[in-house]
């Protein structure tokens, strides 16, 4: 909730509660409840006393933005010193050299990193059950997948662990698991955070983001985390504008604007429910700003899932190769679960020359249509609403034998990372005692109005405040 964040922050400046309180709080519930959730897979122990030093900070009236607030990290992002794992066996012994430009801005800002959470086996999948060290259990509905691949970074979040949490989307990783455990979270166009420090999945969509109750928390880390590195080459160098100011929870900051929906998303949502909840929460927004809803064709989406997974597999071959078991742990094709492993073979097989023109070639073809498709699109509309996956989280290890089924779990958060373009999950409501989110996409580099976009939508309740029938 939005207070209740802005509250602590208040709490932590006026000295009511001490950065040591608010992170030996977190340290007690997640000694009590981590076993069974399994979002955690290391809990920094420095961080008490990092947490000392940013009393001490607080004291002086001196401290960053972040201060005293704790931020638990997807484990593949550098953090020196903590075990950098990307939740698999090849990087179990492999302890951050150094700090990810994320990290160091969430330092330099005096965020108190509280541990590295579970996620799929280098962010590939997303049910969060590919993790090497057990899968993690959603907080918001027990028993039911909690979403991946920032899996244990959103069930952190639902479960009371943590105030912020880090996730990497590279084609639905913190979008996915945002919606089903309840939280909020933000993919940012591809170049709005520096990728350096987060372990590659496929290095032209990845984008680390924020994760949080609500969208002032997003738009916080955002705020924090935005902007160029020397050290990111694709990172880009545009004015980061204040978000935690466009982040306003009222529908009375935005009015008149152009609110998208597309019969092309419609048409591929399996769960018909979830399409009316959305569909619903559009009007409801639309008749809270005084906005239009205006449809708008994506001609293109619908080859979303088959552009995306040619590109993932050659470019995820590419960037494991350095996992040779020569430098860091142990060679990847060893030591890997099957997922991993069918994109490492899938990749090689791929970028072979005689398939190249088959396959790849005709992927990023197929991802310049759907990116042309959203550049016409964002004519017509603001921002476009639609679900975030097209059927609700299954049971903690149901098997789903038939990938494509699998895949097509990721056909409405794919496209965005496709276009390049920022989009946002807040919560819509519960199908079945199931949370379910609102996803929210905006045009590149335009977070801010996303975020607005995104507080707008909130319910009063908080992101997973939300009744069985979504909003009133
Ligand atoms: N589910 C997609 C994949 O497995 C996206 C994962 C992600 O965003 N890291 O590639």
């Amino acid at each position: 909730m939005e207070e209740a964040l802005k509250g602590k922050i208040g709490s932590l400046k006026k000295r009511r509660i001490s950065a040591v309180e608010n992170v030996e709080g977190f340290l007690k519930v997640i000694s009590h409840k981590n076993k069974a959730i399994n979002a955690f897979l290391h809990v920094n122990e420095a961080a008490v006393e990092d947490a000392e030093n940013v009393d001490k900070k607080l004291k002086k009236g001196a401290s960053g933005r972040l201060a005293g607030l704790a931020i638990a990290v997807k484990s593949n992002i550098n953090v020196t010193g903590l075990p950098i794992t990307c939740a698999s066996k090849t990087l179990e012994e492999y302890y951050g050299s150094y700090d990810a430009d994320a990290i160091r801005k969430i330092r330099a800002e005096d965020g108190i990193i509280i541990g590295m959470t579970n996620m799929d086996e280098f962010a590939c999948g997303n049910s969060g059950e590919t993790s090497a060290f057990g899968s993690t259990d959603n907080p918001s509905a027990p028993g039911m997948i909690p979403g991946g691949t920032s899996s244990g970074s959103a069930a952190a979040l639902a479960a009371g662990m943590c105030d912020l949490a880090l996730g990497s989307d590279t084609g639905g990783s913190i979008r996915n698991p945002a919606s089903h455990c309840g939280v909020v979270g933000i993919k940012p166009s591809y170049g709005r955070v520096s990728r350096f420090g987060l372990i590659d999945s496929a290095m032209s969509f990845d984008q680390i983001g924020a994760m949080a109750k609500d969208a002032y928390g997003c738009a916080l880390l955002m705020e924090v985390m935005a902007g160029r590195s020397d050290y990111d080459a694709t990172s880009v160098n545009a004015a980061v504008p204040e978000y935690t100011a466009h982040a306003k929870k009222t529908g009375q900051s935005i009015g008149n604007l152009r609110i998208g929906l597309s019969r092309d998303f419609e048409r591929l949502c399996t769960d018909k429910r979830i399409y009316g909840m959305i569909s619903g929460a559009a009007k409801s927004i639309a008749a809270k700003t005084s906005s239009k809803i205006v449809n708008v064709d994506l001609k293109y989406v619908d080859l979303s899932v088959q552009a995306y997974y040619p590109i993932q597999y050659v470019e995820f071959f590419s960037g494991t190769r350095k996992f040779d078991g020569r430098r860091y742990g142990k060679r990847i094709e060893d030591s890997c679960g099957e997922e991993v492993l069918r994109r490492i073979l899938g990749g090689m097989e791929i970028s072979k020359a005689e398939y190249q023109g088959t396959y790849y070639r005709k992927a990023l073809m197929a991802k310049r249509l759907i990116t042309r498709d959203f550049e016409d699109a964002f004519k017509k509309a603001d921002v476009i609403l639609l679900p975030t996956t097209p059927v609700l989280p299954h049971k903690l290890g149901a098997k789903i034998t038939d990938l494509r089924t699998v895949y097509a779990y990721d056909a409405f958060t794919i496209p965005a990372n496709l276009a390049g373009i920022c989009a946002g999950v807040v919560g819509a409501g519960r199908i079945g005692g199931v949370p379910v989110g609102l996803q929210i996409m905006a045009p590149a580099f335009r977070e801010e109005l996303l975020l607005q976009v995104m507080a707008a939508c909130e319910k009063p309740g908080g992101s997973d405040g939300g009744g069985e029938n979504g909003r009133a």
